[in-house]
């Protein structure tokens, strides 16, 4: 068997193209979506984050602020920063990158954010709505694996889905994802007896550990839809003495192998999320401004 590989990348461009759309049909009527994206310290892989974030905002039509904050920035500081995005009325979602130095408790940070602005879905009250199934938002990483489950399969109930990881920004809310589409959900994690049998039981296996290939092709059910969060960094000696690859939580030959379709590292889960940065953003802004979400 060789599995249908899920382009992400494609998604995601099809997806903002349809937000571009809806940008635009806004604009008419006065209204443009702000995103407002802060970044403290210098951590290389956050700057490019921050940076495609940015491009992506304004590709779309909406509006970007960008704050760059030095590492020594205090946690006060901070939250006033967080006061004025919350009151400012050309901003509809903020997101505060993370990770944030020490010195920051990053909860307090995720709980000043203003409800109705946290497009990252990270706030407990947001939390708390896709735990009780009430509108709210949804943390955008699982809202693209959910979306590319169902680029391959339309109806999942009575599938039995196994979630690796139990983050709060991943594998948590994937999982309460998977129970909302009535699939029957394991959550697994380090403290997990047997991983490889538990996940030999999914039809829809979900990976976000950070573990380079900790997921072999013989942990697969076969038919299963795989689905690789994990972003790696790995040497990566075919290229030359120093040279480093991307990879994901699952050896991806092997799985692709027996799964029926399967998502890359890159090109799979990484590219549906800021798209669905901007699709939340998209949400805020019609809601905060009273307008009907363009479908
Ligand atoms: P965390 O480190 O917060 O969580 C990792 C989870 O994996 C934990 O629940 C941990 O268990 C579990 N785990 C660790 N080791 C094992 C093991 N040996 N067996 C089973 N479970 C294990 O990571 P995140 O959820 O933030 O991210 C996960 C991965 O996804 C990372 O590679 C990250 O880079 C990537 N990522 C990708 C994004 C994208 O846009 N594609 C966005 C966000 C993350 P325990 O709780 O017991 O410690």
């Amino acid at each position: 068997m060789s599995a249908t590989i899920i382009d992400g990348k494609a998604y995601a461009t099809g997806l903002r193209a349809r937000i571009a759309e809806a940008v635009s049909g806004l604009s008419h009527r006065g209204v443009v979506p702000g995103l407002a994206v802060v970044l403290v310290g210098e951590d290389p892989a956050s700057q490019i984050y921050v940076r495609n974030k940015a491009r992506q905002t304004m590709e779309v039509g909406m509006s970007s602020f960008e704050h760059v904050l030095p590492a020594t920035t205090s946690e006060a500081e901070l939250l006033a920063l967080v006061a004025k995005l919350n009151a400012d009325p050309a901003v509809d979602g903020i997101l505060v990158q993370l990770p944030l130095p020490k010195q920051i408790d990053a909860q307090k940070v995720i709980e000043a954010i203003d409800p109705a602005k946290d497009v990252d879905g990270f706030h407990p009250i947001n939390a708390g709505k896709l735990m009780t199934g009430v509108p709210g938002f949804i943390s955008c990483t699982p809202l693209g694996c959910l979306l590319l489950i169902q680029s391959i399969r339309r109806d999942l109930a009575g599938l039995d889905a196994v979630v690796i990881g139990r983050s709060n920004i991943v594998g948590k809310p994937m999982a309460q994802l998977l129970v909302g589409q009535s699939c029957t959900v394991t959550v697994a994690h380090s403290r997990t007896k047997d991983l490889p049998e538990v996940c030999r039981r999914a039809d829809i296996l979900v990976a976000a550990v950070g573990r380079p290939e900790m997921v072999r092709g013989d942990w697969v059910k076969p038919g299963a839809i795989v689905i690789d969060v994990g972003i790696n960094r790995v040497l990566n000696p075919d290229a030359g003495e120093g040279k480093t690859k991307v990879v994901g939580d699952v050896a991806y030959a092997e799985a692709a192998a027996v799964a029926s379709a399967i998502t890359p590292v890159p090109g799979g889960v990484g590219p549906m999320t800021i798209a669905c940065l901007l699709r939340n953003t998209l949400e805020a802004a019609c809601h905060r401004r009273g307008v009907a979400m363009p479908q």
